[in-house]
């Protein structure tokens, strides 16, 4: 670190200004985490000066004989942790692995069958501005409306009524569990190919707090940067070694280059992380963090979509206090949490404006947060967002903030002036 500090004063600022910004704000954003110092070690290691095209023992540049063996790895432990026959961890992002998967099974024209975005779909599952969308005829399924949770019913007749080429399920604001084997049951009968895109729960499901995809999808994506905690980037496995063929093919020469082997060793470091128990504890933790954030903001009469939460994370429907995503989320980032503005099932607001505040567990659970203190964080939320006007509340909020930040500091064990 004594190196970029030397050599550009300007970027070193940059990141001490973020680290501390990191440290003195609750991050409630649901699909973010802080990763382990090991993790970032991996991704600033000598790695990243390597062209590797291919696949490991298989490569177009000599001397990849040891990104060989970190992408090897990588692949070994992944498939492990989820129980994957096959696993491709080049892909930059979820975007890039969603891509790669469309490029594998469907052709343009093809239908598909995802969630829609205002109902906690992602943009990759066929939003117009996407070129999920520009390229495939999209058909939208959304939440039922009285209980705001997934309708397999009212998913199959629509999957009968269009006979999509692919079906869709795994969210970015989705609060429940997911149950894969009737989306199978409905693939199989309309004969569609099934991805499930666990992004946001990958971390839950490789420790047993989700049901698993692998044995019900033909193909499951992720990010790995979420609950999995692990560095930012994408992920596709299977259960089918031909299919696994077609997405190695897709990835690359299909869709990207050289890949990130810097990143590939800290996703092997991440991988590794999650095998061991704690992660396990750790995962547990998160999900009961959640549920006492759902509880205590419930109990202070603020409505949560599906009335609850068997994940990591709480969507809170701010009609029940008259107040927009736009304004809430402004209230809470005044006192240092950071949270996202988040469409509601059925929004009479625009995606800009919304009607939801996204909240998740997973970073503050990393940094030592439990149940009582996630109670704390509902309290102070509705304190907030209860008394918007209210100079005093809104002190008061900010310090409490500040207390259970320095009471969980973040890389407790790297020097203030490590610049990581
Ligand atoms: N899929 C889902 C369900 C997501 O929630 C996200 C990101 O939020 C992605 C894919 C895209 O991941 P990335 O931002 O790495 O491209």
């Amino acid at each position: 670190f004594d190196f970029l500090r030397q050599t550009d004063p300007d970027i070193t600022a940059i990141i001490g200004r973020e680290r501390q910004r990191q440290q003195d704000h609750l991050e409630l954003i649901a699909s973010e985490n802080f990763t382990s110092p090991a993790v970032m070690a991996a991704q600033g290691s000598v790695l990243t000066n390597k062209y590797a095209e291919g696949l490991p023992n298989k490569r177009y540049y000599g001397g990849c004989e040891f990104v060989d063996q970190a992408e090897a790895l990588a692949i070994e432990r992944v498939k492990q942790l989820f129980g994957a026959a096959h696993a491709n961890v080049q892909p930059h992002s979820g975007a890039q692995a969603n891509f790669a998967v469309f490029l594998a099974l469907l052709k343009p024209g093809d239908t598909i069958m995802g969630m829609d975005l205002s109902h906690g779909g992602h943009l990759t599952h066929g939003s117009p501005v996407n070129v999920s969308g520009k390229w495939f005829n999209v058909i939208q399924y959304g939440v039922n409306q009285t209980n705001e949770q997934l309708d397999y019913d009212a998913i199959r007749e629509l999957a009968l009524q269009h006979k999509p080429q692919m079906l869709i399920c795994g969210y970015s604001a989705y609060p429940r569990t997911i149950h894969f084997d009737k989306f199978r049951a409905i693939a199989d009968e309309v004969g569609a190919y099934l991805m499930a895109d666990i992004a946001h729960i990958a971390g839950l499901v490789a420790t047993g707090h989700h049901p698993n995809p692998i044995p019900h999808c033909h193909v499951v994506t992720t990010t790995t940067h979420k609950t999995l905690r692990g560095p930012r980037g994408g992920l596709i496995m299977t259960s089918d070694p031909d299919l696994g063929k077609k997405f190695d093919k897709a990835v690359f020469p299909g869709s990207q280059g050289g890949p990130l082997e810097h990143v590939i060793a800290a996703k092997a470091v991440a991988f590794g992380e999650a095998l061991k128990p704690e992660f396990k504890t750790y995962s547990a933790q998160v999900i009961a963090n959640a549920q006492a954030l759902a509880a205590q903001l419930q109990a202070r009469d603020i409505k949560v979509v599906s009335d609850g939460t068997d994940n990591h994370l709480v969507l809170v429907d701010l009609r029940s206090i008259g107040m927009t995503g736009k304004q809430a989320d402004a209230l809470v980032s005044m006192v240092n949490i950071t949270a996202n503005k988040n469409t509601v099932p059925f929004d009479p607001e625009s995606p800009f404006v919304t009607s939801g505040l996204r909240l998740g567990s997973p970073a503050m659970t990393t940094r030592g947060l439990e149940v009582q203190d996630f109670k704390e964080i509902a309290n102070i939320i509705a304190d907030r967002l209860l008394s918007p006007e209210d100079s005093n509340v809104e002190t008061t909020c900010r310090n409490r903030v500040a207390d259970l930040c320095s009471r969980f500091p973040l890389y407790p064990h790297l020097h203030s002036t490590q610049t990581v």
